[in-house]
């Protein structure tokens, strides 16, 4: 866990050198199953070295010394942000996101680049153009995704902590599906500088982990404004580990609203108990809370994604990056191409899109009333477990995977998932969803069930 690594490294009980080394060694041992990584850093060992000399020192930053590994629509300058499409297979990048250089700044190793789905568009991990990454927690079935590779490098033990990005969920359901922790951050709280965008409205940077510590430890560093992100708060960001365990009244609210659209009563069942268990500790009982319209969530969301993301493909011409993206990528994403396309056409004004956005008010609303009485809701992840590899091709059926996660981002609020059991053979997330830039609450709670543990 990161905090005993942390010590460790302080105290030198383990170089830098030595926990980068333990993880190549991982890696090349497990990943040819697993498939995490597309691309390793060459250059991890060294930056260890440099990592060690500042340890010595007594001079080394809050990361020092810890392995992160990077989803492939991050910028890290000399390595492949290929979105895990073809037609970015050769494109390398030629500066660091600030997500990347506040990792830097603080003596964190890039440890490479991982898997993800094909420009972010997914909830499997299997549309990567460089093969479907697999769910080490459990075998046989998807890891989730979009961030498949950073959950399913984290789960395998082949780095300490990992970053994804979220637009609808593709933090936390990977986060669930693998059986460890994932924050999505509140719309603000990260800077986007250096993420290939997929829908700018509804995307942030997050944070994958074994630990709460850890992903607190990470949010802390990347979250604040950046002069390169005009939409990132300026409000002073929590030091989210130092609030950690500090005794906090929190309550718990759930909502039948979602547990309607829940098609898996054991996932239902695994999760209410685990938030029984949360408003315990926190010396309180589940509130019921209303939760207009969410039942709209999947079909508000995509609308706006598709537009959103067929402008922010416009770039991809085959001019200055790589090839042309509508012809060298796979089904999915050419299907939101073209349905952007389509659907932000003049003579359609007002019907999908601007509908979407009245919706989107909505459900951002039914949030803000239920946190009148709550400070937390927790639900379910994903409404069905992970399916088994190629089980899902009905693109219907794999948007009803986002019917829990899509909520929170068209809200711009925070969420967070951390482990509930087991069903069948598959890990199961309890998701805990808080109010704009509340991301300490969600990390105080999480810390609490980890304690419980
Ligand atoms: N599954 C959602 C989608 O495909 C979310 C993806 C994401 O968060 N990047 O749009």
């Amino acid at each position: 866990m990161v905090f005993a690594k942390l010590s460790g490294l302080k105290n030198g009980e383990i170089t830098a050198s030595d926990n980068i080394k333990d993880y190549l060694d991982f890696i090349k041992k497990k990943d040819n199953k697993i498939n995490a990584f597309i691309a390793v850093n060459k250059n991890a060992a060294e930056d260890a070295k440099e990592v060690d000399k500042k340890l010595k020192s007594g001079k080394a930053g809050k990361l020092a010394g810890l392995a992160i590994a990077v989803k492939s629509n991050i910028s890290v300058k000399g390595l492949p942000v290929t979105c895990a499409s073809k037609a970015l297979e050769d494109y390398k990048g030629t500066f660091d996101a600030d997500v990347i250089s506040k990792i830097r700044a603080e003596d964190g190793i890039i440890m490479g680049m991982v898997n993800m789905d094909e420009f972010a568009c997914g909830i499997s991990g299997e549309t990567s153009y460089f093969g479907a990454t697999q769910n080490p927690a459990a075998p046989g079935r998807v890891p989730g995704g979009s961030s498949s590779g950073s959950a399913a490098a984290v789960a395998a033990d082949m780095c300490d902590l990992a970053i994804g990005s979220d637009t609808g969920g593709s933090i936390r359901n990977p986060a669930s599906h693998c059986g460890i922790i994932g924050i999505k951050p509140s719309y603000g709280r990260v800077s986007r500088y250096g993420l290939v965008d997929m829908a700018m409205s509804l995307e942030g940077i997050g944070t994958l982990g074994r630990d709460v510590y850890g992903n607190a430890l990470l949010m802390e560093v990347i979250s604040g404004k950046s002069k390169f992100d005009a939409v990132t708060a300026d409000n002073k960001v929590g030091k989210y580990t130092t609030e950690l365990g500090k005794k906090k009244k929190l309550t718990i609210g759930m909502s039948e609203d979602f547990e309607k659209l829940c098609t898996d009563r054991r996932i239902y069942k695994a999760v209410e108990s685990k938030a029984g268990k949360l408003a315990e500790v926190l010396g309180g009982k589940v509130r019921n809370v209303k939760m207009q319209h969410v039942d709209l969530a999947i079909q508000t969301y995509y609308p706006i994604v598709y537009v959103e993301f067929f402008s922010s493909t416009r770039k991809f011409d085959g001019r200055k990056y790589g090839r042309k993206i509508e012809d060298n990528c796979g089904e999915e994403v050419l299907r939101r191409i073209l349905g952007g396309r389509e659907i932000s056409k003049a003579e359609y004004k007002g019907k999908y899109y601007r509908k979407a956005l009245i919706a989107r008010k909505i459900i951002t609303k039914s949030f803000a009333e239920a946190f009148k009485g709550v400070d937390l809701i927790a639900l379910p992840t994903t409404p069905m477990l992970p399916h088994r590899m190629g089980e899902v091709t009905d693109p219907r059926a794999a948007y009803a995977y986002d019917a829990f996660t899509v909520t929170a981002n068209l809200a711009g609020i925070c969420g967070g998932v951390f482990p509930a059991g087991k069903v069948e053979d598959a890990p199961v997330g309890l998701q805990l969803l808080a109010p704009c830039f509340c991301e300490s609450n969600l990390l105080n709670a999480m810390h609490k069930l980890e304690q419980d543990l």
